[in-house]
């Protein structure tokens, strides 16, 4: 019998070991593994129900939070968008806290709280919105584009935000020949690459990205020979010199996809995104990139179900309203600019 808050048989928990092994299998995971964490994931579904909350997982964090208890895993902006159109009245994002800002501005009337409340990002931390206002004095009537790992404040200085899935899409519908680009200085020198607009960047990187490896890409193709190496954009020019395809998440997936005869792929991103194909697409090799998110890795089932039975006030994300409506200004210019 279990220890948990809810009433479980040992017959419960064989049969949710049972669930997670059919998935974790593929990372990895033991049955007695699966069996440790199945009071805990069957506690965690348990309350969701009774408080009807949703809990999203970002792809980087841990297996067991993707497989275990997310109603939705994928990035940041397609969870908010999955989460807005739910009748929940609770968010609980496993993610990081900016992430979790951007469930909120969009999903105002439900309560969004995080496992971690130190779970911050090189990027959405390297800008402040004061930052921003000085960019906009220095560089006046250029357009602000915002990458979506931004805090609130500074989405709301923006003209629009981007994802990396449709940055080039939008950037180069901009009505204006040069762009205030705000924050990945990555993603602006690939955007350079890919439109002829002329580009003021910021100095902020991703501190997972900016530390792949190139030698690693080269290593791979001799050491795996066949092999087809995906890239996020905001790894640093000489990784994505190297590789054959540049990617955000939801792109790399929806490569995947269309192509099974791809059977090794090495993906230059956070590794968890490995963990998650592996068990996604079990008939495929998987090589990752041995870099993990520090901030992502802060969530954990046990922190998960703190913030869904009993979260700390700070864990609750609050936005300003005037903030929150002129953040919600730029994503929606992006969702009109990215049809
Ligand atoms: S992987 Fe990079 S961009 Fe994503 S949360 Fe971690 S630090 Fe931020």
């Amino acid at each position: 019998m279990s220890t948990t808050s809810v009433s479980l048989s040992d017959q419960d928990i064989e049969e949710e070991a049972e669930r997670l092994y059919s998935e974790l299998k593929n990372v990895g995971w033991t049955y007695e593994d699966c069996a440790i964490i199945a009071p805990l994931t069957l506690e965690i579904n348990q309350i969701k129900k009774e408080k009807n909350a949703i809990i999203l997982a970002h792809s980087y964090v841990t297996p067991d939070i993707i497989f275990g208890v997310a109603d939705f895993s994928g990035d940041s902006l397609g969870l908010s968008k999955k989460a807005a159109e739910t009748d929940a009245d609770m968010i609980v994002f496993a993610g990081v806290v900016f992430m979790a800002e951007t469930a909120k501005i969009l999903s105002p009337d439900k309560t969004v709280v995080v496992p971690d409340i130190e779970a911050g990002c090189s990027l959405a931390d390297g800008i402040t919105a004061e930052d921003v206002r000085k960019l906009k004095e220095k560089y006046p009537g250029i357009p602000v584009v915002a990458y979506v790992n931004t805090t609130a404040a500074v989405k709301a200085e923006a003209d629009v935000c981007v994802t990396s899935a449709n940055v080039e899409k939008i950037v180069s519908k901009l009505d204006s020949d040069k762009i205030i680009f705000i924050p990945d200085k990555n993603m602006a020198n690939y955007l350079r690459t890919v439109t002829d607009k002329e580009i003021i960047d910021y100095d902020a990187t991703c501190v997972v990205h900016d530390n792949i490896n190139p030698d690693s890409i080269e290593i791979a193709r001799e050491r795996f020979g066949e092999v087809v190496i995906l890239a996020h954009s905001e790894c640093p020019p000489d990784v994505l010199d190297k590789v054959d395809l540049v990617e955000g998440t939801s792109g790399m997936k929806k490569y995947i996809e269309e192509h099974p005869e791809a059977k090794r792929i090495m993906l230059a991103t956070e590794c968890g995104l490995a963990d998650r194909f592996s068990v996604e697409f079990p008939d495929r090799e998987f090589i990752g990139s041995c870099v993990m998110c520090p901030y992502m890795k802060r969530n954990e089932l046990r922190k998960v179900l703190k913030a869904l039975k009993n979260p700390d006030p700070e864990q609750i994300i609050q936005i300003p309203e005037d903030i929150r409506i002129k953040a919600k200004k730029s994503l929606d210019k992006m969702f009109e600019l990215g049809q």
